[in-house]
């Protein structure tokens, strides 16, 4: 049996976040178990759009070091209206940023795939296929089918979607993010964002679209949901473990870097508890954009002609346009609300 201080089961985002926050604030004698390694970690982890707003990036204290690519406007296409809305982010490297915080945090990444956890009378134990490991505080930074969810906390996924991404040739020197909404893509859309070296991103949920011309393809799951348990005891779950993505965007970089760096401060303090709070409070955590989503995933094609209709003749003075379609479509009000938070608050 091996000990420590803390382990953190996955070295993705919410996992590195974490690990990087407890030693900075001075926590010793981690461990991260991640199942995965070189060409096969790479590919999942390219399998992103890859964008993250200004407002995420010093939240999470990364810095731009790992951008790619500036991006100043968001456009949502409707048939044939195109609704422009400014925010600024970034395209990052995403496994640039991940051997950046991996070599930051100092810790031991061990390759292992974890099995089950428990809890043992003085901390938890996860049990790999040739090891078993004892700790005092359990983060599962796990992802969409996260053990430590399962085995500790004992609930699902609400939504739960399998994505394609695509890199494909075309301009990445654009500095604009498009999403393709229609009936076609029920509760969901497609992107097109600028990559790198003349690539772009293209994706969608499987059986939604199709893209062949493709110089590299990933499929991995978005899963999002309303429980928000994150604490138990000395345990705690973080990033897609913890459903934390908006499901509306489905933008979780953002929330993986803050929940990890979080429920790292309440480690250090001795109490997890603030973590649990935090995510109880964020507004990014809200019910009303799973709400959202619900009402979104309905819409034919009348319903997406009538909620686009106050944008019809163009994107200025958005903010006055939503407020008039909020005011004359009350019904979609949610929605319109949700995706203006979303986009200001959420990715
Ligand atoms: C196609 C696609 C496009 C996306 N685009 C965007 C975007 O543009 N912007 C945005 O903000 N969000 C985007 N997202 C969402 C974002 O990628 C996720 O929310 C984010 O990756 C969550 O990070 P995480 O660290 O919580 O989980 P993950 O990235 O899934 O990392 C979990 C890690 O845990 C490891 N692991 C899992 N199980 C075990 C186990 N049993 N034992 C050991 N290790 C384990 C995994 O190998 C992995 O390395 C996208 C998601 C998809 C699928």
């Amino acid at each position: 049996m091996i000990r420590c201080n803390v382990l953190i089961i996955g070295s993705g985002l919410a996992g590195l976040s974490a690990a990087v926050r407890l030693r900075e604030m001075g926590v010793e004698d981690i461990i991260i178990l991640e199942r995965m390694s070189g060409g096969q970690y790479e590919h999942y982890h390219r399998t992103c759009g890859e964008a993250i707003s200004d407002r995420m990036v010093s939240l999470a204290g990364i810095g731009r070091d790992c951008a790619i690519r500036s991006i100043d406007s968001a456009t949502i296409a409707c048939g044939s209206v195109d609704i422009h809305i400014h925010t600024k982010g970034i395209i990052i490297d995403r496994v640039e940023l991940l051997k950046v915080m991996r070599e930051s945090s100092g810790c031991k990444v061990a390759r292992a795939s974890v099995r089950t956890v428990k809890r043992a009378d003085d901390g938890y134990i996860a049990e790999t296929e040739d090891e078993e490991y004892h700790c005092k505080y359990l983060i599962g930074a796990d992802g969409a089918f996260s053990v430590v969810r399962k085995n500790l906390f004992g609930y699902r996924p609400e939504v739960k979607m399998a994505a394609v991404n695509n890199l494909v040739e075309g301009n990445s020197e654009t500095a604009e993010i498009r999403f393709f909404v229609s009936p076609q893509y029920p509760g969901s859309y497609r992107w097109d964002f600028p990559s790198k070296d003349g690539l772009r991103s293209v994706g969608y949920m499987q059986g939604t679209d199709e893209v062949t011309d493709y110089v590299e393809q990933g499929i991995r799951f978005i899963v999002t949901g309303t429980n928000r348990t994150v604490v138990k005891d000395n345990c705690c779950i973080v990033g897609d473990a913890a459903l934390l993505a908006n499901p509306l965007s489905y933008g979780g970089i953002g929330a993986a870097l803050l929940s990890g760096r979080k429920a790292a401060e309440s480690i250090a303090k001795g109490d997890l508890s603030g973590y649990q709070k935090w995510v109880s409070k964020n507004l990014m955590f809200n019910p009303h954009f799973m709400q959202a989503y619900y009402t979104f995933k309905e819409w034919d094609q009348s319903e997406f002609d009538d909620a686009t209709a106050p944008f019809l003749s163009g994107s200025n003075l958005l903010l006055l346009r939503g407020l008039y379609a909020v005011l004359r479509r009350p019904k979609w009000a949610n929605v319109y609300m949700s995706i203006w938070m979303g986009f200001k608050y959420c990715w």
